[in-house]
C-alpha cells in the first residue's frame, strides 16, 4: 500500500458539528491565502493525528484517525501524522513503527503534492525552548522552586483559589538564569520547574500557573541525552499545532478545560511574533466508548502481560493489530467510525455496530465456502463406492461473474452434528430417520438411521440418495424438501484449525464504576476446533476472507495460516445472536 493512497469516504458522510465549523470557516475564508515559510500555498483545512508513541493503537484511536484524516480528505485539506513524543520515558521506536503501519492499513496517508507530512514533536525541542525563554523575558513565565508538595498544596481546589508561589515575583533575569541552568543539567529532577504566569485564583485549575517545563534526566528515543528538561504536553501541543499551521485541532472532551491555556499561550506567542493569525483552534468531541471493550492502555497491557490473551495482536483485542488479525477490514472500521458519528456528549456505542459494519463490508466481497465445524459422518449407502461426483457452487451468489467453485460428493461426507436428530423436536426439518433433505449443491437424500457407540452417542448417520435429484439438473425440481444442509466430502475435505472468537467480556461495561474488568472475562471468547473445509480452501491466502455458509465470516490467519497447516479465525457470525 502506498503512503499517499487516499481512499474515498465509506458512506456519504453525515453532517456533524465539526463539519459545520469547518464549512463556516471555509465560507468566511478564514484560512485562505496562507503560505508556508517557503511561500507555498497552504490548504484551508489542516488537521493532525497526534498519538504518543507509548503503546499500540486501539479502536478509539481508529476513530480519531478516521475523523482527522477523513475531514482532511473530505475538505481537500491534509492531515499531519505527528508523534507527540515529548515524554521521554515511555516512548519507543517499536510503537512508532506500529502506529505508522496502522494508519496506512486503515487507508490513510500523510504525503501530498506539498510533501511528506510526518512530524515528530521532538523535532521542535529547540523551538519549544526558545519560546520558553521568550515567555520568561516577557514576564509570562517564571521558574518555581517550591517542592512538588508545596506546589500541590498551594494549587487550591475547585472551591478555593490557589496561593501565589513565593518565587512568582522573581525577576525575568533570575528565572532565565535558572532555566538555562536547568537545561545545562545543574539540577536534579523536580528541583525547579518552569511555570506560566497567569492567575492562581482562576476558577479553571489549568490556568493556575500551569507547569510548562520540567527537569527529567532521561534518555529520549530520538534525541538521546541532548535534553534533561522536557516540555509539558499542554505547552508543547498548541505550539506543535501552530508551527504546522493546523487549522482545526480536534481532541477529546477531557481537554475542554485545557483550551483556555491553549489560546492564552498562542496569543502570547503571537504577540512575540512567533505566529501569525489566525491561530489554530482546538475543538473537542466525545471519545468513542464501545460496549464489551476496554481501551485503557494500562488494562490492555495487563491482558497481554498476564497472558490472558495471546499478545497485542490477539484477535480478541480491540487493538488495530488485533482487529486486523481477527479479519476486520479497514473499510469496515471506517464505516463503523463514520456511523458512530461525532458529537459533544459522551455515550456508549454498541459492540453490535462494529459487527454490523464488518458484515456489511464483507457480505458483498467475501467468497463463499463450505466448512463443517462440528463434524458428524454421513454415509450414503446407495452411492457408488469410488465415485467422486463433481458439484458446483457460485463463488458469490450475487456476482455470477466471479464464477464457480467445484467440489466432489462422495459416499462418505461430513455434516454438522446438529443437522441430525434421532428424535426430532417440533419444527426440526433437517436429518432424522425417514426425512428427506437436500445436500446443498448436491443431491436429495433420505435418512435411514444412525450408528451409535457403546455410550449411545451417534457416530454416523445413514441415508440413501436419489440419483436424479442433483442440483442444477432437471430432476432437482421433482423433490420438495423442507431442509437443506451443507456438507463436505470426507475423502476430499481439507482439515483445518478454526479459532472461534467472540467478545472478550460478558459485561457490556467491563470496567465501569471501578469494577474489576478481569471478573467479566468471557471464558468462551476463544475456542479452537478442528473443522473440515471444501478442498479449494487449500488455496486460501493469509488474510483472505470468506463467508463459511451458514456460519459467518472467517479469515485465514495472517500469522499462522499456511497451505500445509490451514488456520482460520472467525471474524463474526452471520447474525447477531449475542445474548439471545
Ligand atoms: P488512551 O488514554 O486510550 O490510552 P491516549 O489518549 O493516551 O489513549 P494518544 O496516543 O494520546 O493516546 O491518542 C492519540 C489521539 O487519539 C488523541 O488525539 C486522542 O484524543 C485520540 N483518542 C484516544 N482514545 C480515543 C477514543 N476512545 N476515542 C476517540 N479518540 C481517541
Ligand atoms: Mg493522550
Amino acid at each position: 500500500m502506498s503512503h499517499d493512497s487516499k481512499t474515498s469516504a465509506p458512506e456519504t458522510p453525515a453532517s456533524n458539528f465539526l463539519r459545520g465549523i469547518i464549512e463556516t470557516d471555509l465560507a468566511a475564508g478564514k484560512h485562505a491565502g496562507r503560505t508556508d515559510p517557503n511561500g507555498n500555498p497552504l490548504p484551508t483545512v489542516i488537521t493532525r493525528f497526534p498519538p504518543e508513541p507509548n503503546g499500540y493503537l486501539h479502536i478509539g484511536h481508529a476513530k480519531s484517525i478516521c475523523l482527522n484524516f477523513g475531514l482532511a480528505r473530505d475538505y481537500n485539506g491534509r492531515c499531519h501524522m505527528r508523534f507527540d513524543d515529548t515524554n521521554p520515558e515511555k516512548e519507543e521506536q517499536e510503537y512508532v513503527d506500529s502506529i505508522l503501519d496502522a494508519v496506512q492499513w486503515l487507508g490513510f496517508g500523510w504525503k501530498d503534492s506539498g510533501g511528506d507530512h510526518l512530524y515528530y514533536a521532538s523535532d521542535y525541542f529547540d523551538q519549544f525552548y526558545f519560546m520558553a525563554e521568550y515567555l520568561i523575558t516577557a514576564g509570562h513565565a517564571y521558574v518555581d522552586s517550591q517542592t512538588p508538595e508545596q506546589m500541590a498544596a498551594n494549587r487550591g481546589s475547585f472551591t478555593e483559589p490557589g496561593k501565589n508561589s513565593p518565587y512568582r515575583d522573581r525577576t525575568p533575569q533570575e528565572s532565565l538564569d535558572l532555566f538555562r541552568r536547568m537545561k545545562a543539567g545543574e539540577f536534579k529532577d523536580g528541583e525547579h520547574i518552569l511555570r506560566a504566569k497567569i492567575d492562581m485564583a482562576s476558577p479553571n485549575m489549568n490556568m493556575r500557573d500551569p507547569a510548562i517545563y520540567r527537569i527529567r534526566h532521561a534518555h529520549h528515543h530520538r534525541t538521546g541525552d541532548k535534553w534533561c528538561i522536557y516540555p509539558m504536553y499542554d505547552y508543547a501541543h498548541p505550539i506543535e499545532d501552530a508551527i504546522e499551521h493546523i487549522t482545526h485541532s480536534v481532541c477529546t472532551l477531557e481537554f475542554q478545560d485545557h483550551r483556555p491555556f491553549y489560546d492564552w499561550l498562542l496569543e502570547r506567542l503571537a504577540e512575540g511574533g512567533f505566529f501569525k493569525k489566525p491561530l489554530p483552534n482546538q475543538y473537542e468531541f466525545a471519545r468513542l466508548n464501545v460496549t464489551y471493550v476496554v481501551t485503557s492502555k494500562r488494562k490492555l497491557r495487563q491482558l497481554v502481560e498476564e497472558k490472558i490473551v495471546d499478545g497485542w495482536d490477539d484477535p480478541r483485542m480491540p487493538t488495530i493489530v488485533g482487529m486486523r488479525r481477527r479479519g476486520v477490514t479497514p473499510e469496515a472500521l471506517q464505516l463503523f467510525c463514520e456511523r458512530t458519528g461525532t458529537t459533544k456528549s459522551d455515550g456508549w456505542t454498541d459492540y453490535g455496530m462494529l459487527e454490523a459494519a464488518v458484515r456489511d463490508d464483507l457480505d458483498p466481497k467475501a467468497a463463499r465456502a463450505i466448512a463443517v465445524l462440528r463434524p458428524l459422518k454421513l454415509i450414503i449407502d446407495n452411492f457408488p463406492d469410488n465415485l467422486a461426483d463433481e458439484c458446483a457452487a457460485p463463488v458469490h451468489p450475487h456476482h455470477p461473474e466471479r464464477g464457480h467453485r467445484n467440489f466432489p460428493i462422495t459416499k462418505e461426507l461430513w455434516i454438522e452434528a446438529d443437522d441430525f436428530m434421532e428424535t426430532p423436536t417440533k419444527g426440526y426439518f433437517r436429518l432424522f430417520p425417514g426425512n428427506k433433505v437436500r445436500l446443498k449443491y448436491g443431491y436429495v437424500v433420505e435418512c435411514t438411521g444412525c450408528d451409535k457407540d457403546e455410550n449411545g452417542n451417534v457416530i454416523a448417520v445413514h441415508c440413501n440418495y436419489f440419483a436424479d435429484s442433483k442440483s442444477g439438473t432437471e430432476g432437482a425440481n421433482n423433490y420438495k424438501v423442507k431442509g437443506t444442509i451443507h456438507w463436505v466430502s470426507a475423502t476430499h475435505a481439507l482439515e483445518a484449525e478454526v479459532r472461534l472468537y467472540d467478545r472478550l467480556f460478558t459485561d457490556p461495561n467491563p470496567d465501569a464504576g471501578g469494577k474489576d474488568f478481569k471478573q467479566a472475562l468471557n471464558p468462551n471468547a476463544k475456542e479452537v476446533i478442528t473443522a473440515y473445509l471444501e478442498q479449494g480452501m487449500r488455496h486460501a491466502m493469509p488474510d483472505e476472507k470468506f463467508q463459511f455458509e451458514r456460519h459467518g465470516y472467517f479469515v485465514a490467519d495472517r500469522v499462522d495460516h499456511s497451505a500445509t497447516k490451514p488456520v482460520f479465525n472467525r471474524v463474526v457470525t452471520l447474525k447477531d445472536s449475542w445474548g439471545k
